[in-house]
């Protein structure tokens, strides 16, 4: 009998029975039978330690994938999200056999690899043991039975039914159409469109998934702001466009003005069908913002909000270990800057009162050249009219940024409608309540304060250099040695899988780092090999790479940022 053929590997894997843990070890290598591969890449050391890396391996040839479901980049992300998806589900598969974090988010990932001439399952393996002692029978079942089953049962195209080759194709045209939305939104100015139908709240405070229909009412777009698409599919989707420029949405409370803007922030990812939220799409490098007090900030340039602070501290290179929630939510706002956002999201649930207005009595009160900060009403307009970068705001407590808005959403009871012209006639009416709208609002020439703020920042050489890699421990922390990186507020993350490949990101970054390449630069050379190369150029020279899923760019330098042993060149 063969030594590297799958009945070769069951009657292996039988032998060890009752033997320790460790001689699992000898089963390295790859197995192959009438077209699969089982390939064991990695065999955990004991039963407690991470499990062991697998992967199916199955030519084209054999997988079957329709070529015209997989011509594009767009079409292999979405087969292999579907295939993921797909072994998740599979009843049949082994409770110690794993594929990876599948959310209602479309990401491109490690987990499955489509590529013209294979398709590629990479799993984590539980191998089964007794105390310390290899169960030799189960674990032979598991990897030349079950797993050779699941792969035909999950990655063989031929042997779908009916209704799964017909869920596969609209799986691929929905992702295709929703890409093929978020580019035509820039072309007419917008920076986030809101479908008619979509569903957007959430079950709950802890899930992602949508309320039901029963109870959720579905967004309508109010006339004035609706937008048609017509998409490749042939499908048209007709919704809310909220244009370029400061869009504020008003509204009394618990109206569904958080709900629509965590909507718009999630809007850089596609959604499965039945999310509620597949017609919800941002352009790619929306930027949501918040206040974040505790933050560590290292040589920002905050003074376009924050000058003479107390302690005579320069903030045009700004460092603290422990910021307060003004400082960090001017941070947040230069770092996306600098980061290339095109539109800001900001919700007052989550801002810093002091970062977002002032008002006369105040102003009375503490002498403008008492008070380091020059709230973000001040600078909103400049922002947009100097450098394009638009806003979506969140204001049902102040009526501070109406003079200055270009378009204004009322919510009612889930509803929006467009108030623009009414809010201008009611801010005209009132005299400026001194909340310095009125600064910029009237009249003073756009100036562009953020130039000088955007990606001068250089790591220096070795900076992230750790004794051990960065380690990823969910989907909100980087550990790096005895450091943790916090990514709480990190609102777009939304897969462990990013923040694991956030992890070798910093790998990669630390390698490359340079002294000399500014951050954001760094950070983009890094994307464009990704996109040349794949995600596993994040994992080099492995065969299995992990559960790594695609971060931005944005929350790569977000990590970088929140890491508070970073040293600068
Ligand atoms: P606001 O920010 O205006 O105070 P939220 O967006 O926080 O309001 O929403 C308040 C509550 O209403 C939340 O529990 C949310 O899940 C729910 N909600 C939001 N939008 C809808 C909707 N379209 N249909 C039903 N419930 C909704
Ligand atoms: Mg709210």
């Amino acid at each position: 009998m063969e030594r590297n053929t799958l009945s070769g590997l069951f009657s292996r894997t039988k032998s060890l029975d009752g033997a320790g843990y460790g001689a699992y070890k000898k089963l390295k290598g790859t197995y192959s039978e009438s077209g699969l591969r089982v390939s064991i890449d990695r065999v955990q050391a004991d039963p407690y330690a991470s499990p062991s890396k697998v992967r199916l391996i199955l030519p084209m040839q054999a997988a079957g994938i329709p070529q015209q479901l997989i011509d594009d980049p767009v079409g292999r992300v979405a087969v292999a999200d579907f295939l993921a998806r797909r072994i998740q589900a599979d009843r049949n598969r082994p409770k110690n056999v794993h594929i990876g974090d599948v959310g209602q988010q479309v990401l491109e990932r490690t987990h499955v690899l489509v590529t013209p001439d294979r398709v590629e399952a990479r799993l984590l393996v539980g191998l089964p043991a007794k105390g310390r002692r290899i169960l030799g029978r189960q674990a032979a079942h598991l990897l030349a039975d079950d797993l050779p089953a699941l792969a035909d049962d999950c990655l063989c195209h031929d042997r779908f039914a009916a209704a799964d080759v017909e869920a596969l194709a609209d799986h691929v045209a929905l992702l295709r159409d929703q890409e093929d939305l978020r580019t035509q939104l820039k072309p007419r100015k917008l920076v986030a469109f809101v479908g008619n139908g979509a569903i957007l709240p959430r079950a709950a405070g802890d899930s992602d998934r949508p309320l039901t229909t029963a109870q959720a009412t579905a967004f309508q777009s109010p006339e004035s702001l609706t937008q048609t698409f017509v998409l490749p599919s042939g499908r048209t989707v007709t919704g809310m466009g909220i244009p370029e420029g400061l869009t504020v949405i008003v509204g009394g409370g618990y109206h569904g003005k958080s709900t629509l803007l965590r909507a718009l922030e999630r809007g850089i990812y596609p959604h499965i069908a039945g999310d509620g939220r597949e017609w919800v799409i941002s352009r790619a490098d929306v930027a949501s913002v918040r206040a974040e007090d505790g933050r560590p900030i290292i040589g920002d340039d905050i003074s376009p909000f924050i000058t003479n602070l107390p302690t005579g501290a320069d903030t045009r290179h700004f460092t603290t270990t422990n910021a307060s929630g003004s400082t960090s939510q001017a941070a947040n706002v230069v770092e996306a800057h600098a980061a290339g956002a095109c539109a800001l999201l900001i919700d007052e649930d989550t801002s810093a009162t002091n970062f977002m207005i002032r008002d006369r009595l105040m102003q009375r009160l503490v002498p403008n050249d008492k008070e380091p900060i020059t709230p973000f009403v001040q600078r909103v307009r400049s922002l947009y009219d100097a450098t394009s970068v638009s806003t979506v705001l969140i204001a049902g407590g102040s009526g501070a940024y109406l003079r200055l808005a270009d378009t204004v959403i009322a919510m009612d009871a889930y509803r929006p409608s467009e108030v623009t012209a009414r809010a201008h006639e009611i801010a005209g009416e009132v005299e400026d309540t001194g909340n310095t709208g009125g600064t910029e609002g009237g009249g003073e020439p756009a100036q562009n304060r953020f130039d000088h703020v955007t990606a001068t920042r250089v790591l220096a050489r070795g900076t992230l250099n750790s004794r051990k890699p960065p380690k990823p421990r969910g989907l909100s922390t980087i550990s790096v040695d005895r450091s943790d990186i916090d990514l709480s507020a990190v609102g777009q993350l939304v897969a462990p899988s990013q923040t694991a490949a956030i992890a070798a990101a910093l790998v990669w970054l630390t390698k490359n780092a340079d002294g000399q390449t500014p951050l954001v630069d760094l950070v983009a050379r890094l994307e464009h090999q990704i996109i040349e190369k794949g995600l596993a150029v994040l994992a080099p020279g492995r065969d299995h790479p992990g559960h790594l899923s695609r971060p931005r760019g944005a929350e790569i330098l977000a990590a970088v940022n929140r890491y508070r042993d970073l040293k600068l060149a």
